[in-house]
């Protein structure tokens, strides 16, 4: 089957190599060139571990191919995936620009039955949308299918998710589209993979009901770590106990900095805008949302309370990513927090296993050091933003000759207090 996907990020990349892997013929667009330009000589522009290997193995096999040609993309597919970015307005709405642009190209061009499917997250009633949008640019009537197939991949473990997925949703109207789409995944079936077949709207909401659950979860237990560091308690023991119960499960309970990164803050924001413009108040969503931009506050304040008056001091950042695994760092707490600390007057030092360069083009007054150590050097304090497995296993009676005062902040939890207490180190985690 000859399949285009339009857009080639994080989602669509991985989803063009997987669907390749699968043994269907891809075409992968974007418009932007330098992108092409590198992924046609088999060079990966983000970080996800696997990639890179896949799409030098699929180029090599012939099954995929990279272009900045809509037209070409849609005229040689049966199926075109759009998988273009939904940012946030500046109203938390999601910014839909690029998708509709995306879907009168593919009107504009389409010269035979297709299968339009949406990968991105878009808002409920988009898909509808877009294609009302396709028909009124064709330049003939010509029938096609829209699908919704939200994607639920993690960065940092993008291929596993899509090629091992917890399920497949897809929102369609017409017989044909879901039998084309269950052929797509055919592979996942024997995996036996539960599929959810539904409509366009329902498997639109899908999307944004998980992701802020999520976030919810992220929320609460960051909540009842602050009300541990309040009442004594060790919010470790609590997460371990809650995760133990089968109706909860352990994943998402881990309290830190807030989430980040591409999805939850501008999905969290966009689904509490679509509920108000129904005039409808999601009062969990709301305070998540908010308790998310308090917690990062209450980490400043923390890193405050340890060091006294900011400024003039120079503080360590371990970590600039979302997350450990992507070099993402859109909406990373990393950010958000360094930012707060040179406006508190502080002066910053940073490492990231991968990210230096994108954070330099936003934080270019920061100092970036080779490593862990080199960034401690001469620190008033060494905060540890993001668990990547580097900051696991530091060298710590290293770390602390290499401090100005050994104070250390661990916004993750790696580390043991008790341990850190008996190595001389002025420790504190979150919620312990
Ligand atoms: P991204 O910003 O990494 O990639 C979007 C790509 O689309 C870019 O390469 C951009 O150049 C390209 N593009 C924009 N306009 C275009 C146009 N007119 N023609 C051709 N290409 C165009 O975004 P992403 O992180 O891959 O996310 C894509 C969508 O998937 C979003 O809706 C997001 O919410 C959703 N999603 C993302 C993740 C994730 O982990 N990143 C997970 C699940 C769902």
């Amino acid at each position: 089957m000859n399949i285009c996907v339009i857009g080639t990020g994080y989602v669509g990349l991985v989803t063009g190599v997987c669907l390749a892997e699968f043994g269907m013929n891809l075409i992968c667009v974007d418009n932007d060139h330098q992108k092409i330009h590198l992924l046609q000589q088999g060079k990966v522009p983000v970080y996800e571990p696997g990639l890179e290997d896949l799409v030098i193995k699929n180029l090599r096999e012939g099954r995929l191919s990279f272009s900045m040609s809509i037209e070409e993309g849609v005229t040689s597919s049966l199926v075109v995936f759009i998988a273009v970015g939904t940012p946030s307005h500046d109203d938390g709405s999601a910014d839909l620009r690029a998708a509709e642009e995306v879907a009168k190209e593919i009107g504009r061009y389409m010269d035979g039955y297709k299968v339009v499917v949406v990968k991105s997250t878009v808002p409920v009633g988009t898909c509808r949308r877009l294609r009302k949008l396709i028909q009124e640019t064709q330049a003939r009537p010509i029938p096609f299918d829209i699908v919704s197939n939200p994607e639920f991949q993690r960065e940092g473990s993008a291929i596993e998710d899509f090629m091992r997925p917890d399920r497949v949703t897809i929102g369609a109207e017409s017989e044909q589209a879901i039998a084309i789409m269950k052929d797509i995944y055919s592979a996942l079936y024997l995996i036996e993979t539960p599929f959810v077949i539904t409509s366009l709207e329902t498997a639109e909401m899908i999307k944004y009901a998980a992701n802020t659950f999520l976030a919810t979860k992220v929320s609460f237990i960051n909540e009842i770590a602050n009300l541990c560091e309040m009442m004594g308690a060790d919010v470790h023991h609590v997460a371990k106990a809650m995760g133990l119960d089968g109706r909860i499960g352990k994943k998402f309970l881990h309290p830190g900095p807030g989430y980040g990164g591409s999805c939850f803050p501008k999905d969290t924001r966009a689904l509490s805008r679509m509920a108000k413009e129904k005039g409808y108040t999601f009062k969990i969503l709301d305070s998540v949302i908010e308790v998310n931009e308090e917690q990062r506050k209450r980490m400043v304040n923390k890193i405050e309370e340890k060091v006294g008056d900011l400024r003039g001091k120079t503080i360590g950042i371990l970590g600039l990513t979302f997350k450990p695994n992507t070099n993402d760092i859109r909406e990373s707490s990393s950010i958000a927090i360094i930012q707060s600390l040179l406006t508190m007057g502080a002066k910053v030092k940073a490492f990231d296993p991968v990210a230096i360069e994108e954070t330099k083009a936003i934080l270019p007054e920061v100092e970036y050091g080779k490593d862990a150590y080199d960034v401690a050097s001469g620190c008033d304090a060494l905060v540890l933003v993001t668990e990547w497995n580097q900051f696991r296993r530091l060298d710590l009676p290293r770390l602390k000759n290499l401090l100005k005062t050994p104070i250390f902040i661990d916004l993750r939890n790696v580390y043991e207090p008790h341990q850190m207490k008996r190595l001389g180190f002025n420790y504190c985690g979150v919620g312990r």
